[in-house]
């Protein structure tokens, strides 16, 4: 992947920052979202109304938070930092409805559609620690592994990718993935996907889809669908 310029980085904030309120996945100030550019972080500010988003306005932090440019950044900047120290290069934090009210009856989304391979598998609920605490870092740090997102318990969700557009999309189908498993279960008993089926729907999307070119995810390398 290509450097992504910071002018560039911090116009790609504002824009999706504003599309978090018209996909409906924010309301308010709430959420933020964030993309590395070289070895520095742009990132939401604190609590600036995401319409009014200009590029002066967008933090800009190195890899220990130091803050270099804009405005002081999100609460969430921990969240975001110990992503970044597992390799991602985006991040997508909302509170949007279906996925924050699945975090607070679940510990899993399990396998009930083939689109949760763009999450590498059933999407794990990292348990509940107070916003902008270290302790929420690591437990969405540890739900997230080996994933492209997570929910937090009482909270919100959280989704990653190689760039900011794949890690927002991510975040648009994991708000529908939960509409749907809790529509689902509240309708009668869950059919889930056959065992080993998100595992030949990635092969196919490794073989046939736009990631053709990407590695095969694991550990800490991302991979955008
Ligand atoms: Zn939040």
């Amino acid at each position: 992947m290509g450097e992504l310029p910071l002018a560039d980085a911090k116009a790609l904030i504002c824009a999706f920052g504003r599309r978090m309120i018209t996909d409906r996945l924010v309301v308010g100030t709430s959420g933020n979202i964030s993309v590395r550019a070289h070895d520095m972080v742009t990132i939401t500010p604190s609590g600036v109304e995401y319409a009014e988003l200009a590029p002066a306005a967008i933090s800009v932090v190195d890899a220990d938070g130091r803050l270099i440019e804009g405005e002081p950044p999100s609460s969430e900047l921990p969240l975001h930092l110990a992503l970044y120290g597992t390799g991602t290069h985006a991040v997508v934090h909302t509170h949007s409805p279906h996925a924050t009210a699945a975090g607070l009856v679940t510990d899993e989304i399990p396998p009930i559609h083939y689109l949760l391979a763009m999450f590498n598998g059933p999407v794990r609920v990292a348990p509940y620690a107070t916003f902008g605490t270290e302790e929420l870092a690591a437990a969405t740090t540890k739900a997230i592994e080996d994933r492209y997102g997570c929910l937090l318990a009482n909270h919100g969700a959280v989704t990653i990718g190689r760039t900011l557009e794949a890690a927002y999309d991510r975040a648009i189908q994991l708000e529908w993935l939960c509409q749907v498993w809790l529509t689902a279960k509240n309708a009668g008993e869950l059919r889930l996907l056959p065992d080993g089926e998100l595992d030949r729907v990635n092969d196919r999307i490794q073989h046939y889809g736009a990631a053709a070119r990407e590695p095969r995810p694991r550990q800490q390398e991302q991979r955008d669908l």
